[in-house]
C-alpha cells in the first residue's frame, strides 16, 4: 500500500484527491469521512502519529453526526471552496477530556452506528477510533466498561441456539468484539440521558431569535449571562454552532436536546 491510497489520519486505504490548485489533498475514508487537508497542515503533523490518531477518532464521531466534508488548515478560516475549516490543534481539543467523557461520546457513537436497536455491531480490532481507542486493549476496556455497566450484550442468537444454560457462553470483551453485540435497555436509557444534556453534561437552552447583527449585544450581554452564567445552563444559538446540514434539520435536532426554549423577541 503507498502512502497516496490512504487516509492522512487514520492510514487506512481509501480514495485520494487533489483540490484547491493541490494544496489540499482530498479524503474520502471509511473511518473518518470526507475531508481535506492542506498540505501545510498535513507537514506540521507528519510525524505525531498520537495526534493524528486522536484526530482520526474526532473526525469519526463528525461521520457518523454527518458533520464531516471540512477542510484542515493550518489555521481556521472560516468557509473555503464551499466547505468549513478546522485545524488539527481544534479536532485535539475535541478529543474527550475524561475518561468518562470518552465512555458517554463512545456510548453515543455506537447509537449513530444502527437503525434499531437490534441491529448487531461490528468494531474492527484494528481500526476502533468510533470507540476513541487505538490498541487492542483500550477497545477491550471500553467494551468491558459497556457490559459492565449493562449497555451492551454480545449476539443474542448464541444464547437462542445454545443448548445449555447461557451462562456457559463465552461473554468476554474479545468475544463481544469478534462476534459482534447488540445495545441494550440499560444502554438505550443512558444514550437518552446523554441526548437530553449537551456535550459538557450541562442541560441546554436553545435560544430562538432573529439572525442578525443587531442581536449580538442582546445575545451576549443579556440572554447568555442570564441563561448560562447564572443558571449554568448552555446556551445555543443556531448561527453559533457548527452544523453542514439544512438548517431546519439542525434546529429540530438542537431544540429537542434543549430542555428549554428561550425566545428573545425584538421590536
Ligand atoms: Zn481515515
Amino acid at each position: 500500500m503507498t502512502q497516496e491510497n490512504t487516509c492522512y489520519l487514520c492510514g487506512a486505504e481509501c480514495e485520494v484527491g487533489l483540490m484547491g490548485n493541490h494544496r489540499i489533498t482530498s479524503y474520502r475514508c471509511a473511518y473518518c469521512g470526507v475531508y481535506g487537508i492542506h498540505r501545510h497542515a498535513a507537514i506540521n503533523h507528519e510525524r505525531d502519529e498520537t495526534a493524528k490518531w486522536k484526530a482520526a477518532c474526532v473526525l469519526a464521531e463528525r461521520r457518523l453526526q454527518k458533520l464531516d466534508n471540512f477542510i484542515i488548515l493550518p489555521e481556521s478560516v472560516g468557509e473555503v471552496l464551499g466547505r468549513p475549516t478546522t485545524t488539527i490543534e481544534s479536532l485535539l481539543a475535541s478529543y474527550p477530556k475524561t475518561p468518562l467523557e470518552l465512555l458517554d461520546r463512545s456510548l453515543l457513537n455506537l447509537s449513530r452506528m444502527v437503525k434499531h436497536p437490534g441491529n448487531i455491531i461490528h468494531i474492527p480490532e484494528d481500526h476502533p477510533t468510533v470507540l476513541f481507542s487505538q490498541t487492542t486493549e483500550e477497545l477491550v476496556y471500553v467494551i468491558d466498561q459497556f457490559q459492565k455497566l449493562g449497555y451492551i450484550d454480545h449476539d443474542r442468537n448464541v444464547i437462542v441456539n445454545f443448548t445449555s444454560e447461557p451462562a456457559n457462553v463465552d461473554r468476554s470483551p474479545m468475544y463481544l468484539i469478534n462476534n459482534g453485540f447488540y445495545i441494550q435497555a440499560e444502554g438505550l436509557r443512558r444514550i437518552d440521558e446523554l441526548t437530553r444534556t449537551s456535550a459538557g453534561g450541562k442541560p441546554q437552552a436553545f435560544v430562538a431569535m432573529w439572525f442578525d447583527k443587531s442581536m449580538d449585544d442582546i445575545y451576549d450581554n443579556g440572554i447568555e449571562p442570564a441563561i448560562g452564567t447564572d443558571c449554568g445552563v448552555k446556551c445555543v444559538r443556531m448561527d453559533n454552532i457548527e452544523h453542514n446540514n439544512k438548517i431546519c434539520d439542525e434546529i429540530i435536532a438542537e431544540i429537542r436536546k434543549s430542555s428549554f426554549v428561550a425566545r428573545a423577541a425584538c421590536q
